[in-house]
């Protein structure tokens, strides 16, 4: 990198200005999505042209944790992160045999209070089979990061104390158990967030945690993500990167 004008005034060098926010996309479910009342499913064939895409742009997907970990280190031009939400037993079959294609990193967000369940909390539309403890272990064995989403999708925002802190901090612990690795990322279900839920979820000890569209909170605990669905072919994703680059200015610590 360049020096700046600051690290030759004074010989030290400067600390990296802030780049934009980081770019993370939101999916959920990847598989048949005839009957799709949230718009939270992608068919394989519409991920596997959104990847193609990404490739085309000189861009690739990885977890979280490696995105952060690499803007930290002042690099992570050109990786985009990628999420997946609720923990379908459909990531394995629909999502995982393109990750490894496309050579892309991603995240899970999982509910550990409902393994081998189903999307419940969802009133409307089909049920979808939910990952079990041994699902999990195989997305992580290939390298997925393992991230909680709670315990149970609780609105966090609407969680008394007790239920606040059981979501957040219960799930971590029952991940770490079940992964034996560190589970480092959060994401606030429904994508709410108050000041309340993200101290609760830094004091918890994740040093991320992903959101919607976080306003004011934005942070290192409140990162604003970019829903993608089956409608987002090339032209609308160009569009969407876009507009996130002029919309989400520099924010300290990210
Ligand atoms: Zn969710």
């Amino acid at each position: 990198m360049a020096a700046s004008v600051d690290s030759v005034a004074t010989g030290r060098p400067s600390a990296p200005r802030p780049g934009p926010v980081p770019w993370v996309a939101m999916y959920h479910s990847v598989g048949d999505c005839s009957d799709d009342p949230y718009r939270i499913t992608v068919t394989p064939g519409r991920l596997e042209r959104q990847l193609a895409w990404l490739r085309r742009r000189g861009l690739r997907g990885v977890s979280v944790a490696e995105l952060l970990a690499a803007r930290a280190r002042g690099e992570g031009r050109g990786l985009v992160g990628l999420t997946f939400d609720d923990g379908y037993t459909d990531f394995l079959t629909g999502a995982l045999p393109l990750l490894r294609r496309f050579r892309c990193g991603a995240t899970l967000f999982v509910l550990p209070g409902r393994l081998g369940g189903d999307n419940a909390w969802d009133p409307l539309g089909p049920r979808k089979p939910l990952l079990t403890a041994d699902g999990i272990r195989r997305a992580a064995a290939e390298g997925v990061e393992i991230g909680s989403h709670g315990l149970t999708h609780v609105d966090l925002t609407r969680a008394d104390d007790a239920t606040l802190t059981a979501e957040v901090a219960e799930s971590r612990a029952r991940l770490e158990e079940l992964t034996g690795a560190p589970a480092d990322g959060f994401c606030y279900p429904y994508g709410t967030v108050d000041a309340r839920a993200v101290e609760a979820v830094r004091k918890a000890g994740y040093t991320y945690a992903c959101a919607i569209d976080p306003g004011p909170l934005t942070g290192p605990h409140a990162l604003p993500r970019a829903h993608v669905g089956q409608n987002d072919t090339a032209w609308r994703l160009h569009l969407k990167l876009r507009l996130h680059r002029l919309r989400r200015r520099p924010v300290e610590g990210l």
